[in-house]
């Protein structure tokens, strides 16, 4: 797969014509290439983009809903191939792509479709003497930068927003997994998506996405990934006063109290851990554990986590796929190494797997459980982001919430718990932006998505996106 870019609705070449390798994670050979987009590409991006806008930001509500309801409507159709295609350049199970990432991407431009047609406007009435009416219109042109763990799922939920609200988008994937992107662009070519309203360029951070986010005419920014690259884009955001999304990292902490149901918790903390190799912001990486169930627990959760198949993402059976690139699987068996010079004891996994065949030079790695260490440590306080969980015994709920909350992060969190009030408690302590009570990844698209502390900077989903990706005007009308 020769990957091209897609400007004002034309499949180009990048400016310089060099391009970086598309590797396999499951064999760790490469089976395509892709635009080491520049500087230059990315200016021709942003000047169709902003040509686009007057056209597109001045359709009505209900003919952007028409084009982005097309959109759904084909990936719905493509979703075998976009599956496939999400699966052989992530390592994530097919199963997995098949099932949540991409009927997820289409849900993401159906919901928008939808949302913008039940946008309403807000009066602040002041009786005789007059009234405030609010306006709110599309910014511009939007940059939308995305990671690599949930490659297609992730892109669409930013850009199905800004377009829905009528900004015009320039979008890059994450150079690591850039194939259901490029499969997106074919998309908006075969169902006529008016031409430069959305441009999506490939390339590195460095060569595309610091150029995008630092242009002048890109007045909004919605981003997900790392905190490190965060901080960065957040620094030189500020400096031009740009309107900024940031959903970052996380280190997320799973509460199990002992009255929880322990069957369904076993079998949603197998997947809160492991679930796309751990690859997931919202995984529960830190699981405290009330003491009184902590050894039954343990040795439940190490021999069901020894069950999980580890195979080629391609067979319908695995449960564990591929570490999405050889430079991650190293930063995850150097987190382990550490795990291990901090005393903590690797109960299973710790090691990676050569899966021998076609897949000798795949990059896998066992599911890995550790005990015996306390939260101060730097395993429990950076994130790793792969298969990798810690387990920790409390006496107190109060415990459970110093524990969970002593970190700098602040995305997501899990509670186990049959006691109805302590559910709440708990939940409103939590410093999380989101917290799943007896379950864990249930997502209603209405529903702010996003982190506290370092885990970024305000919310996406609902009307929430629709209002980031708007700017408010308020009119005061007298009637004096
Ligand atoms: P990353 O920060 O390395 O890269 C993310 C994207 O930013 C990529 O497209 C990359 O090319 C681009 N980028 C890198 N440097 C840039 C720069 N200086 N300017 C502009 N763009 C730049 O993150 P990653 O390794 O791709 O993804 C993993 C991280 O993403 C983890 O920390 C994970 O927790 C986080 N994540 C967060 C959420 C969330 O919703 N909070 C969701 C998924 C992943």
């Amino acid at each position: 797969m020769q990957i091209q870019n897609y400007i004002d609705g034309i499949f180009v070449k990048p400016k310089n014509e060099r391009y970086l390798k598309n590797i396999d994670p499951s064999t760790g050979k490469a089976y395509g290439g892709i635009p080491d987009s520049s500087q230059e590409d990315v200016n021709n991006a942003i000047k169709a983009a902003k040509k686009a806008f007057p056209v597109w930001s001045n359709l009505t509500a209900s003919e952007r809903s028409t084009h982005l309801g097309r959109v759904a409507s084909r990936i719905e159709e493509r979703i075998d191939e976009l599956a496939s295609a999400e699966s052989l350049d992530n390592g994530k199970p097919l199963k997995l792509a098949r099932a949540v990432d991409i009927p997820r991407a289409a849900d993401n431009f159906r919901f928008y479709a939808s949302a913008i047609l039940h946008e309403n406007s807000e009066i602040h009435d002041m009786g005789i003497n007059g009234f405030n009416y609010t306006t709110r219109r599309p910014i511009g042109v939007v940059a939308c930068i995305s990671p690599w763990n949930l490659p297609l799922y992730l892109f669409t939920w930013k850009i199905a927003p800004a377009l829905a609200a009528g900004n015009t988008v320039v979008a890059k994937p994450s150079e690591i997994t850039p194939a259901t992107a490029y499969i997106l662009s074919q998309i908006l070519d075969e169902v006529n998506f008016p031409k430069g309203v959305l441009n999506i360029i490939h390339g590195t951070g460095l060569g595309v996405g610091e150029p995008l986010i630092s242009h002048p005419e890109v007045p909004v920014i919605s981003f997900t990934g790392g905190t490190k690259t965060g901080e960065r884009i957040n620094k030189i955001a500020a400096s031009s006063f740009k309107k900024i999304s940031l959903e970052l990292g996380g280190k997320n902490p799973n509460i199990i109290f002992s009255d929880c149901d322990f069957d369904q918790m076993l079998k949603t903390t197998l997947q809160s851990s492991f679930a796309n190799q751990g690859q997931i912001c919202l995984c529960g990486s830190r699981i405290l554990v009330e003491r009184s169930i902590y050894n039954r627990f343990l040795k439940f959760f190490i021999l069901k986590t020894k069950e999980l198949r580890i195979g080629p993402p391609s067979d319908i059976n695995t449960q564990i796929g591929a570490i999405v690139s050889s430079d991650h699987r190293d930063k995850i068996l150097s987190c382990i190494q550490l795990a291990k010079d901090e005393g903590g004891i690797i109960e299973c996994g710790g090691v990676s797997v050569n899966l021998g065949g076609e897949n000798s030079g795949g990059y896998f790695v066992a599911p890995t459980i550790i005990t015996g260490l306390d939260m101060n440590c730097r395993t429990n306080q950076e994130e790793i982001f792969g298969p990798v969980v810690t387990v920790m015994p409390f006496d107190s709920e109060n415990e459970a919430i110093d524990l969970a909350n002593n970190s700098q992060y602040g995305l997501a969190s899990t509670i186990w718990t049959n006691d109805l009030k302590k559910a709440h408690r708990v939940a409103n302590k939590i410093d999380t932006g989101i917290v799943w009570v007896n379950s864990w990844l249930v997502r209603d698209l209405r529903t702010p998505f996003g982190g506290a502390k370092n885990s970024g900077i305000g919310r996406e989903g609902g009307f929430e996106s629709l209002r980031f990706f708007t700017e408010p005007k308020n009119i005061y009308i007298d009637l004096k």
